[in-house]
């Protein structure tokens, strides 16, 4: 039994040393030490040996158990250190297989930059929910009973009520004024805010027109505040965001929750003032409607029109994308087209 056991100990150390993977090194163990191995075979003949040879070779047979689990061991070891190796034919300078990952919309991109320059200015960031009512819709901004916007072929008008006030009927938001007001209202003056979102109009698309887009508007109101402030602060921004400076043309503009009002427009980047489609032809393009708030709309935001003066600018933030990118079609930003959108990235 002694030689026995000599030479299963010097086959198993030669199959544990001829072992490459560890697939097979689970198979040797398994082969030498498993329930059916070979040295297990051994341990059970002990009982039938004499016993006062059963103590030596009891001792015997366990200490190459102990032998052969050690030299498993190191063998996994040997064979985990060699898998981490860099196989030498591998050539870590071809490029990878990038995983698809997403990216900002465009939009989205562009209300960030805006952000972060009015930011730059003191600007705090106001958000309204995309519902509102003819209240703050319209009444609020001096908008007259039979003004024409309020018609359904202009607003997505809904049923029921704000807060149960029978005479408040509920709209998607037709424009982003009216969440001035409401934050005027919460809030004490000075301000110095912009609140960006979607508003709806109910009309039909074409290249400059769509149901739903976004806008991001900015507010000042202050007891002393001049227009020719904000016309720096406008010519701050869009060098900003465009990082050169940009034409811009100012011409008188009417809305009714202004007074006075202006257009601002800014040279056509898609054509370079040459005309196209997206300017009309004219070369410019209407980006930021605005003016010095209404009485009416100060009053309703509880201010004194006599105490308290202001500026409005309304950026057309789809119109701001088009002339960055020279994008001549809005509805190709609704499009959710990939193709389109990954070039953005
Ligand atoms: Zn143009």
């Amino acid at each position: 039994m002694k030689e026995k056991l000599e030479q299963l100990l010097a086959e198993g150390k030669a199959r544990i040393e001829a072992v490459r993977t560890e697939p097979e090194l689970q198979e040797v163990k398994a082969l030498l030490l498993g329930k059916q191995g070979t040295l297990t075979g051994l341990l059970k003949e002990l009982p039938k040996l004499d016993v006062s040879l059963r103590p030596e070779m009891g001792k015997a047979v366990n200490q190459a158990k102990a032998q052969l689990t050690e030299l498993l061991d190191t063998r996994r070891n040997e064979l985990k250190m060699k898998a981490s190796e860099v196989d030498p034919d591998f050539d870590i300078s071809v490029p990878g297989i990038l995983p698809p990952n997403g990216g900002l919309h465009p939009i989205t991109q562009m209300c960030y930059d805006l952000n972060d320059a009015f930011r730059s200015m003191g600007f705090e960031i106001f958000e309204e929910t995309d519902l509102t009512s003819e209240l703050y819709g319209f009444d609020n901004l001096n908008f007259p009973p039979n003004h024409p916007a309020r018609e359904s072929m202009d607003t997505y008008w809904l049923e029921g009520h704000d807060k149960g006030e029978c005479w408040d009927k509920l709209c998607r938001r037709p424009l982003l004024t009216g969440g001035s007001v409401r934050y005027m209202q919460t809030h004490k003056p000075p301000y110095r805010f912009v609140y960006p979102g979607k508003v709806y109009r109910n009309e039909t698309t074409d290249a400059r027109h769509e149901r739903a887009f976004f806008q991001y508007e900015a507010l000042i109101v202050d007891k002393d505040f001049t227009f020719a402030s904000g016309k720096v602060m406008i010519k701050s921004i869009l060098s900003k965001v465009f990082g050169r400076d940009v034409p811009v043309r100012m011409r008188a503009g009417f809305f009714p929750f202004v007074e006075p009002g202006f257009e601002i427009d800014m040279g056509c980047l898609v054509c370079g003032g040459k005309g196209c489609s997206v300017c009309k032809h004219v070369g410019w393009i209407e980006v930021m409607p605005g003016g010095t708030p209404h009485p009416n709309v100060l009053r309703a935001a509880g201010l004194d029109p006599d105490e308290y003066t202001g500026f409005y600018v309304n950026i057309g933030l789809d119109r701001l994308v088009m002339m960055r990118y020279g994008v001549d079609d809005v509805r190709l930003f609704h499009s959710a087209d990939l193709r389109f959108l990954e070039q953005f990235h």
